[in-house]
């Protein structure tokens, strides 16, 4: 592949959870990105559902950018495999090549750095830093509790509607995956049939 279709950066758990469904979200998301030929940027690492997705997009043909710090080349277990892995000097120098490199962001389940992750690029968004569609891929429920928390937050006055529509939170990988990547202006090089 030369020039993929697309760039999705995907942040998600450096754990697999602790139902199977989420590792198998996971890999189905990295399918769906090799086989639009489309690029993953992620954290670089092998354990948990990073290394689930980044493995079946390659597994797929397409291609992995991984982007880890160096003190976490030990503990988040470095992904070799990747056909780009950068290496870098802290978390901020990481988060802002994800963000360079990506034309559209995606969460999946995680714990507190995908939560951070996903607030950190909603947050840049509204305040005009960058223009890149972001979605919430909410898998067997995971994050409803969040979302009713934000529901409660924009009730409150403390959020308001403009700021909950920057962030397109869908339960179907097949129906959000597409509109992030056509919102991005961009279109999936192969049919948008399910996977
Ligand atoms: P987690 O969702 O906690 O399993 O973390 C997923 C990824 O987010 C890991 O690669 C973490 O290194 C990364 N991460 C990014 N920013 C942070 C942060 N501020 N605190 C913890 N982890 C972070």
């Amino acid at each position: 592949m030369n020039q993929p279709a697309f760039s999705l950066c995907v942040y998600c758990g450096s754990r697999p959870g602790a139902d199977t469904a989420y590792l198998a979200l996971a890999e189905r998301v990295g399918e769906w990105i090799g086989r639009h030929q489309g690029q993953l940027v992620y954290g670089g690492g092998r354990s948990g559902l990073m290394g689930c997705v980044a493995q079946a997009t390659l597994a797929a043909g397409g291609r992995v950018v991984g982007v880890i710090p160096r003190a976490l080349v030990e503990r988040e277990f470095a992904n070799h495999d990747c056909t780009e892995l950068h290496v870098v000097d802290n978390m901020h120098d990481r988060k802002r090549l994800m963000a360079e490199r990506a034309d559209a962001f995606l969460a999946l389940p995680g714990g507190i750095g995908t939560f951070e992750e996903l607030f950190e690029v909603w947050t840049w968004r509204q305040l005009g830093y960058h223009d890149k569609p972001i979605g919430l891929l909410n898998t067997a429920g995971y994050y409803d509790g969040l979302l009713s928390f934000l529901q409660h937050a924009t009730a409150e006055a403390f959020m308001n509607p403009a700021q909950m529509a920057l962030i397109r939170a869908d339960d179907s990988l097949e129906r959000l995956l597409p509109t992030l990547v056509q919102a991005a202006g961009l279109a999936p090089a192969a049919q948008l049939d399910a996977i």
